[in-house]
């Protein structure tokens, strides 16, 4: 028997600032892990695992890229003189 693990809380997206809601059941591999949500994940993260990649730890990981990432862009911006993008 599998144990499914339980679908993550409600949160906001710490990158686009989206709220991201339980849904119906999904796999389990596909939730979103807090603070960021899984499209940002994929758009701003470097895998290192590969394409298509679920494990847990990388995706932290790859979640850790993708907010410096993002933080990089937020300082790039501010340097430039320009309005920020995120938050
Ligand atoms: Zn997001």
């Amino acid at each position: 028997m599998t144990i499914y693990p339980a679908a993550p809380p409600e949160f906001s997206c710490g990158i686009c600032q989206r709220p991201q809601k339980p849904t119906g059941w999904r796999w389990a591999g596909e939730y979103p892990i807090p603070p960021v949500c899984r499209r940002c994940e994929i758009d701003y993260g470097v895998g290192i695992g590969g394409f298509g990649d679920r494990n847990r730890d990388r995706r932290i990981i790859r979640q850790i890229s993708a907010l410096a990432a993002a933080l990089t862009a937020e300082a790039h911006k501010l340097n430039q003189n320009k309005e920020p993008r995120y938050g």
